[in-house]
């Protein structure tokens, strides 16, 4: 196989008829008669006609005899994008196989996959093999790529370094990984030239400098071999190569190394016919010069990943220098310089192909690797490995900035949302997708723009939205959203639930539930703040009257006290024992209780009792003792009640202290009775502080006067002298 960087048409179709049988060249030549019409006119940069390049990518693809389905997609891989030619006329003219892989190549050439993000480089790999669905698109892709890296020089110097930077990080991997290092070296050193063109130039020039020593190196090193060789009696093909620009670039970066301490500049390959002569030079080779320790690798026995196969050694050679040595059957290197094409590669008549025959005509992907499971070990685990690549369980979309989400297969515009952030997904009211509206159940297919709406207004995640997300993260999300929710709404049932107990026991909440206090008694219950607390007591976890009685237990406590000195006064005031230490209250009142605590003492209200009277104690609920006459029809008439009375004296009814007192006077409304009264009043008094009266039907007059008064006596007098007033009837104190 030669590489050769300016085919013609005809060349091209020359070396398809070095493997083709002639109706298939026939088939391949018009893809070049229809691409060279469809393209007519165009141009490229370089001033050349824009046919130019669809005839190097085919060749690029002939160079590795691939099926004609492949080179004719190579001539024709433009031609849906950039002329007026259609998806049906390909499928028309040629076959739908050719017209996929044409569409494969174009959708891939809508997108950039270059990003600031390192990280995105292995999801733009993985979305792109899962794009391309057919791995020919890839290897049209890659043919494309290399001819467009060789015409780099025509772009300017930003795009250059855009689409070095995304072969370095995108193709020149995938060709790696389809093992085809032939294509990744090259891809690989034009890359280094427009994305790092010191240092390029500067490895150029250095091995260039030492041009003579090497190839006069590689002469010895290859008779050195030969003759080591000699007496095995095996067919040995034995090249030299130097490392490609790129690797020993790599190599002076990673293990920080001048270019003059990387020894393996050049390695000698030995190709031969059969792995049991491979370790036969091995051993020859190992027997004439020392191995250098950790240098010897055996990919013959574990090939790598992408089923390349080898044996490595790096030996102390002649003039003690080191010397890399691959060694690898003739098939292996098939695969080692095409990986994957090595397997496609068509077969008509050529015979240095691997295993071709059963593979160079599959035109499905898909059924390549069904029927590989019945090859080599090695086969299949190479195909399978790609194939975990290709046919991934997960789908590649964009943001409308262009970094990649990888979500897996099923995924909805609302996982995509979620993915994105949780106040996207809670917010989110519908998507466009490639600039179309869809609904949130909308299924992402790979190569989708994803745009979320959302709105600030949004009532937020709705439970059958569980119905349509596929990925745990959305899922756990939206749960989490309605657990605050009902967190919230318990919180608040719990507040009521507390403030109504608090109540019920004649407190006030106010002063229990400040955060302060619930805060410390949450704590005591093993909960973070009063809000979990609440919540607790919300959703039931926690027993509300447990936490009320522990807030009021003080307060309680402090109650109890008081009505225990109540009863047992009230005991004691029944059992009429005397003989019990006395306390005596004063009340300013001028009224005296005996052997009671803490009492409040009052006057009533309804009999207005003055020093003098007869009076008694009567012990309310809570609100202490009120004095009233005994006489005073509102005292305890029942036998229960009168439990509740206790004996109260007068201190001394002699004071400066004024009582109010009401009376009512009755008589005869002659002309002249009220400002008689007044007068007698006014006479005895001056604390006359309310007069009002009324006249009934029969002329009877009630007047009612409010007098203040030092004590019985005063009171007396003044009742005995107002009684005495003509045509006053009667006088008495009133009881409300
Ligand atoms: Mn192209």
């Amino acid at each position: 196989m030669t590489k050769k960087t300016n085919y013609t048409a005809q060349e091209v179709i020359a070396l398809c008829l070095t493997y083709m049988n002639s109706e298939h060249v026939k088939f391949v030549n018009k893809a070049y008669q229809y691409a060279e019409q469809a393209h007519n006119g165009q141009m490229r940069k370089s001033g050349e006609e824009y046919i130019v390049h669809p005839i190097q990518v085919a060749g690029i693809l002939a160079e590795i005899n691939m099926d004609p389905v492949t080179v004719s997609a190579g001539f024709l891989h433009d031609v849906v994008e950039d002329t007026e030619h259609t998806y049906e006329d390909i499928k028309e003219e040629f076959s739908e196989e050719v017209a996929d892989l044409v569409e494969g190549v174009s959708k891939l050439g809508k997108f950039r996959f270059t990003s600031k993000r390192e990280h995105q480089a292995e999801n733009h790999r993985k979305m792109l093999l899962a794009m391309a669905q057919d791995v020919r698109v890839i290897l049209v892709k890659l043919a494309d790529r290399l001819h467009n890296m060789r015409t780099l020089k025509f772009h300017k110097p930003a795009k250059q370094r855009d689409i070095a930077t995304e072969t370095l990080e995108i193709y020149a991997p995938l060709a790696d990984r389809l093992g085809m290092s032939r294509i990744k070296w090259e891809l690989e050193d034009l890359s280094l030239r427009y994305t790092n063109p010191q240092q390029f130039y500067r490895i150029v020039h250095l091995m260039d400098s030492r041009r003579e020593d090497r190839e006069q190196y590689i002469e010895d090193s290859i008779g050195a071999i030969n003759t080591a060789i000699d007496e095995l009696d095996i067919e040995a093909e034995i090249t030299g190569r130097p490392k490609h620009i790129y690797s020993i670039y790599r190599k002076m970066k990673t293990q920080k190394k001048k270019f003059e301490e990387i020894y393996d500049l050049l390695a000698i390959r030995v190709l031969v016919d059969s792995i049991k002569d491979c370790y036969a030079v091995l051993g020859a080779i190992h027997t004439q010069w020392k191995p250098m320790p950790g240098r010897f690798k055996d990919y013959i026995a574990m090939p790598k990943a992408n089923m390349y196969q080898s044996l490595h050694t790096t030996v102390l050679g002649p003039n003690a220098t080191p010397l890399e040595v691959q060694i690898r059957t003739h098939q292996m290197h098939e695969i080692a310089e095409y990986g994957v094409a090595a397997h496609w590669a068509y077969k008509e008549g050529v015979t240095t192909k691997v295993q071709s025959d059963e593979l160079g005509d599959q035109l499905s992907w898909f059924r390549d690797i069904i029927e590989l499971q019945s090859e080599s070990n090695d086969a299949y685990e190479f195909m399978d490995s790609i194939k975990q690549d290709i046919f991934t369980d997960n789908v590649y979309v964009f943001t409308p900035g262009g970094d990649v989400m990888e979500l897996p297969d099923g995924a909805s515009t609302l996982d995509f949302a979620y993915h994105v952030h949780s106040e996207v997904g809670d917010r989110s009211t519908g998507a466009k997708v490639n600039g179309k509206i869809v609904p949130l159940n909308y299924k992402l297919k790979t190569g989708d723009i994803v745009e979320i709406i959302t709105s600030s207004s949004s009532a937020g995640p709705s439970r059958d939205w569980l119905n349509f997300v596929n990925t745990s993260k959305a899922r756990n999300k939206i749960r989490r959203y309605f657990k605050v929710q009902e967190l919230d709404e318990a919180v608040e049932d719990g507040k009521k639930i507390v403030a109504e107990l608090i109540r019920e026991q004649d407190f006030e909440p106010s002063d229990y539930m400040t955060e302060e206090i619930m805060d410390e008694h949450a704590n005591e219950y093993n909960y973070k703040d009063s809000e979990s607390l609440y919540a607790a007591i919300g959703f039931n976890e926690v027993r509300p009257m447990t936490v009320v009685n522990k807030l009021t237990e003080a307060a309680r406590r402090k109650r109890a006290k008081e009505e225990d000195s109540l009863s047992n006064t009230i005991a004691r005031t029944a059992e009429k024992q005397p003989e019990k230490e006395k306390v005596t209250i004063h009340h300013e009142d001028g009224v005296v209780v005996e052997d009671a605590e803490n009492l409040l003492l009052r006057l009533s209200k309804c009999c207005n009792p003055v020093p003098g009277d007869d009076i008694v104690g009567y012990i309310t609920r809570g609100r202490g003792i009120s004095v009233h006459r005994r006489d005073c029809p509102n005292v305890a008439k029942e036998d229960d009640l009168q439990n509740r009375l206790i004996e109260v004296e007068w201190e001394n009814k002699n004071t400066d202290k004024i009582y109010d007192t009401d009376l009512e006077v009755y008589g005869f409304d002659r002309s002249g009775l009220l400002n008689d009264i007044l007068e007698v009043v006014n006479g005895l008094t001056n604390r006359l502080s309310n007069v009002n009266g009324r006249v009934d039907n029969d002329q009877m007059a009630t007047i009612r006067l409010s007098i203040g008064i030092r004590n019985t006596e005063e009171l007396d007098n003044i009742i005995d002298k107002v009684s005495q007033v003509p045509d006053v009837y009667s006088i008495k104190r009133i009881i409300i």
